[in-house]
């Protein structure tokens, strides 16, 4: 079989193009489903490659929904087979097609410019649908990346020419070009002027204001490097937009202005951090006034508390205890979510009933034999219940 004619090589904005079916073989993958592999003289079809996904489309009117290359020999994935020897058009997903141009171009911009100011390598690039990623094998700090960022911004303004030779060997020796592999022969030359030369065999737009905005969204640390999350064209419109609708909504909420919602934020969460307190302080008290209405000398008592903070449990333990001669049982929580518990007493060995409350309520916990605290799960009633006959078999 002859290699396939590459068509997006001559021009990468053809988006129709006319070929011939050399072979069509039908194939079964692992779902059960039954697909058809194409070969033609000539495509315009991207296949899978270089960290980006295959073009997608129709072929004679049937989809195309994946397409591979083995050397030289393109391989469209389609979902109904067609005639050998029949001449077809073949028709590209230009949406996604061209997002890919933008974003692959973007990265050529960027991998530039860092390398250039930097010496750092473009190591990793995924382009995925909704993420697009270039790993560098250096570390960059936030003014670093800005500064990319701008010279990036500052290339797709200037509306650079992009250029796509195939230069001699001899050509190529003098090249300063970067490169993932070691390559001798007919290596495709991507250049964009003073900003970057590469080695590379996508598509790529012609013009670098095809691009759009360049947006770095966000980057980390990656293997003692840095992750840059890039987004080109309408991916980083439509960023902005979703961006935009929520600081929008903030700035109403907040009556703030859209670009002091964050200190808008800060405020909000200090005055919550403050009333929290007050609440606590609140809380103290109210736990105060409970506990002094308990009588002095109350034998047993044992409490339920839906909203006592599990901080507050320890003190109120401690009040309630002064005025309480036998055993003292506090809970916090609810039947749904269980219950913390402090058991005191000043002259019963409290542990044993721990143990006890533990063993029947899938409870934990433990302390001395003055005071322990653990948590439980069982319904008010029943504990209770468990509570009363300890106690009346320690009587005894
Ligand atoms: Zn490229």
């Amino acid at each position: 079989m002859n290699k396939t004619i590459q068509l997006y090589n001559q021009d990468s904005h053809m988006n129709k193009f006319q070929a011939t079916v050399l072979s069509c073989t039908s194939e079964v993958t692992k779902d059960n489903t039954s697909h058809y592999i194409v070969i033609l003289d000539a495509t315009a079809f991207f296949p899978e490659g270089g960290g980006q996904s295959s073009d997608i489309g129709t072929l004679g009117g049937v989809l195309v929904v994946d397409v591979q290359e083995k050397e030289d020999i393109i391989y469209h994935t389609l979902t109904a087979p067609l005639h050998v020897g029949d001449t077809v058009t073949g028709e590209i997903n230009w949406e996604k097609r061209f997002d890919n141009m933008q974003h692959h171009t973007g990265e050529h911009i960027v991998s530039g410019i860092v390398h250039q100011y930097f010496g750092y390598d473009n190591v990793g690039f995924h382009l995925g649908s909704d993420v697009v990623t270039i790993d560098f094998n250096g570390s960059l700090t936030d003014e670093d990346i800005r500064m990319v960022e701008t010279k990036a911004n500052q290339a797709v303004f200037s509306n650079l020419p992009i250029d796509v030779k195939f230069p001699s060997s001899e050509e190529l020796t003098k090249l300063d070009y970067r490169s993932k592999i070691e390559l001798t022969e007919n290596v495709r030359i991507v250049t964009i002027p003073n900003i970057d030369i590469c080695a590379c065999c996508a598509p790529h737009v012609s013009f670098t204001g095809e691009i759009g905005l360049i947006k770095i969204v966000s980057w980390q640390k990656y293997k003692g490097g840095v992750r840059l999350s890039m987004l080109c064209g309408s991916r980083a419109l439509a960023d902005y937009n979703k961006k935009e609708v929520n600081v929008t909504e903030i700035s109403a909420l907040l009556s703030a202005k859209p670009y002091e919602v964050s200190e808008a934020v800060k405020h909000l969460k200090d005055e919550a951090l403050s009333l929290k307190g007050q609440i606590s302080n609140l809380n103290n008290q109210l736990l105060k006034f409970k506990a002094a209405s308990i009588p002095e000398g109350t034998k047993s008592i044992y409490i339920f508390e839906k909203d006592i903070e599990p901080g507050s449990l320890r003190t109120y333990a401690n009040m309630i205890l002064e005025r309480c001669e036998n055993l003292c049982a506090v809970f916090a929580g609810s039947d749904d979510t269980g219950y913390k518990y402090i058991l005191a007493s000043s002259h019963i060995d409290v542990r044993e009933i721990g143990k006890q409350l533990n063993e029947h309520f899938s409870g934990k916990g433990g302390g001395s034999k003055e005071m322990i605290q653990g948590s439980i799960v069982g319904s008010k009633e029943m504990i209770q219940g468990l509570l009363n006959k300890l106690e009346t078999e320690l009587a005894n």
